[in-house]
């Protein structure tokens, strides 16, 4: 694991042709959508970018991102750690008009400019792979769904007294015994 933290920014006229590579670590400080939909801002985003220049002159960052962070379950709302991860192919354009002439194996970002943001870029891939709902696996979750479905049908129910106690129970045993 890379401790670097990655540059906030790359200048687009040398990143693509000088084939740089960025490996390290991104924070949740620097990636404001993605952060807002987490529980906490306890987590690690790493990444690894690949800039360069296909055979058709296009800039591309190919690279994978990932994450270990905590959102919170819409069963119980309590944090629950997901992991996060997401290969990226994007072709850098200048303006969106070119978009529609790309294939299908990549995605493409818009920049006009020589100053490429990486935090929004990331912010931006991170919440394409977002799970739409999140929910605990664990007993945890149902356990507390368990607590609160026992109290509802209590304080629903009329016919408590329909079902013997365990303490009548007993003593019918004892009586016989
Ligand atoms: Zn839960």
């Amino acid at each position: 694991m890379s401790e670097t933290q990655i540059p906030a920014y790359v200048d687009t006229r040398k990143v693509f042709h000088q084939h740089e590579e960025l490996i390290g670590t991104v924070s949740l400080q620097s990636l404001p959508r993605f952060k807002e939909s987490l529980a906490n801002d306890q987590g690690i985003v790493e990444i690894a970018l690949y800039f360069s220049v296909n055979d058709s002159k296009q800039r591309i960052i190919k690279g994978n991102i990932s994450a270990h962070v905590e959102v919170a379950c819409q069963r119980c709302l309590e944090p629950l750690a997901i992991y996060l991860e997401d290969d990226i192919c994007l072709v850098l354009l200048e303006e969106e008009s070119a978009a529609a002439s790309l294939g299908p194996e990549f995605d493409p970002w818009i920049c006009s400019e020589f100053k490429l943001l990486l935090t929004e870029v990331v912010d931006e891939q991170l919440m394409l792979c977002m799970p739409i709902v999140n929910y605990h696996e664990t007993e945890d979750c149902l356990k507390q769904l368990e607590y609160k479905r026992v109290e509802l049908s209590t304080n629903s129910s009329s016919q408590a007294s329909f079902k013997e106690s365990p303490f009548s129970v007993l003593k019918n045993l004892k009586n016989k015994a």
